[in-house]
């Protein structure tokens, strides 16, 4: 069989890896956790999103495997056709309490909660409001509903405004933002936004992946950092970050939720969240609910970590949140950094152009309650050592 009619894919390939964006992907031989083994070695983790330390916890290990022994793996088949299992339901029914809402709807991810949400709130001859640097699956969702896509600059409010004032057709109209920006670590205004949302009677929609049991009292998220409860029409969130699992949920006003159940595509095409990764999430609302204490530990790592590294002459940026930019310039400068510091036995991630802007390439250092003081002090010290190493501070 001939190969030429996939050369195209090697073409593109070589282009990725001359522009040094080509993804390697390290392979992690030990649990998800402060420390990580790979390629034999221990290392410092800093890339997770396990923001509590959930990831590996005992207490939903011990779940996980219960429910297994009660309910098996698999939930069979989507929930409309086979039915769906207790242990989603009372998951959706916590996570609502937990948060305060109305009702809350899960899927089997924070993605599939988008691509299911937005098409089902908007379609042709509607009108999305969304913030220039919103996540990629609030870009894929709003362009399965085939509504108009309304860009404003980022978590800036007149110019929410501007485009709403200046966008004159539509039919239903939805404004639509990430919780907090991964790459930045910045939270959007969601309280101006929802007076936005108000003055003019537009749905709004929130997701808050990286807001999810870190913002708020205890981690409950966005809505409760900004007390909007009830005022936010929809919340999307994500199990696959700080609750330590996977899987997506959305949280919101009861009929929207009902609607999900009828129109939500990935609801309706695609299996639920499996057994153990349910059974799992339910204890991590079990752990939020009983202390704040995972929740705690996580900002108090994260403003020692900051406060550390600006001490050392490190730019962290202005992130509000526990993720920490050091922006250190051109992507061949942060991936020589990203590489020393993996020989140091620290394990962070470069991000350079197009994720973040041009001449802001960094090393992006995810904090967690998983790590203890020492750790952190460990990987202090080898920042310092490569920044001075590589005449960055
Ligand atoms: C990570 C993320 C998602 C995807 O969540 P998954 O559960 O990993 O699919 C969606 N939206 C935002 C803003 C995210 O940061």
């Amino acid at each position: 069989m001939s190969n030429h009619r996939t050369d195209w894919i090697q073409d593109e390939i070589n282009k990725l890896k001359e522009a040094g964006l080509f993804n390697t992907i390290r392979t992690i031989d030990s649990p998800m956790d402060a420390w990580v083994k790979i390629d034999g070695r221990s290392l410092l983790n800093f890339c997770a999103n396990n923001y509590l330390g959930l990831a590996n916890h005992p207490r939903l290990r011990a779940a996980a495997q219960k429910a297994v022994d009660d309910y098996g793996v698999g939930p069979g088949a989507v929930r409309t056709i086979a039915g769906t299992m207790s242990l989603h339901i009372a998951l959706e029914n916590r996570l609502a309490a937990f948060k305060k809402a109305d009702a809350c709807i899960s899927f089997q991810s924070g993605f599939t909660a988008n691509l299911a949400t937005i098409p089902a709130l908007v379609g042709k001859g509607d009108v999305i409001f969304s913030d220039e640097l919103n996540h990629a699956s609030i870009i894929d969702g709003s362009r399965l509903s085939r509504a108009q896509i309304v860009r404003y600059a980022h978590n800036d409010v007149d110019d929410l405004r501007r485009q709403i004032e200046a966008t004159t057709e539509y039919g239903r109209r939805l404004i639509v933002t990430d919780g907090v920006f991964s790459m930045d670590g910045d939270i959007a205004p969601l309280d101006k936004i929802t007076d936005v949302a108000n003055e003019y009677d537009i749905m709004l929609m929130v997701d808050d992946a990286h807001g999810e049991g870190v913002l708020g009292t205890g981690g409950r998220g966005i809505v409760d950092h900004f007390g909007l409860h009830g005022r936010v029409d929809v919340e999307v969130g994500t199990l696959s970050k700080a609750f330590g699992v996977v899987g997506g949920l959305v949280a919101g006003k009861q009929i929207i939720i009902d609607w999900l159940r009828q129109r939500g595509r990935p609801f309706l095409f695609s299996s639920a969240m499996t057994v153990p990764d349910v059974a799992a999430c339910l204890e991590a609302v079990n752990i939020l609910e009983e202390s704040t204490d995972q929740v705690d530990r996580l900002w108090s790592n994260a403003a020692f970590f900051k406060k550390e590294m600006k001490n050392l002459g490190f730019d962290t940026g202005h992130s509000q949140t526990p993720i920490v930019p050091v922006v250190l310039g051109e992507a061949p400068l942060a991936q020589q950094f990203s590489r020393r510091l993996f020989d140091e036995g620290v394990f962070a991630m470069a991000i350079g152009f197009p994720t973040v802007p041009q001449g802001k390439a960094r090393i992006r250092v995810m904090n967690s309650a998983a790590h203890s003081q020492s750790d952190l002090e460990t990987a202090l010290a080898a920042f310092e050592r490569v920044g001075r190493n590589l005449g960055v501070i």
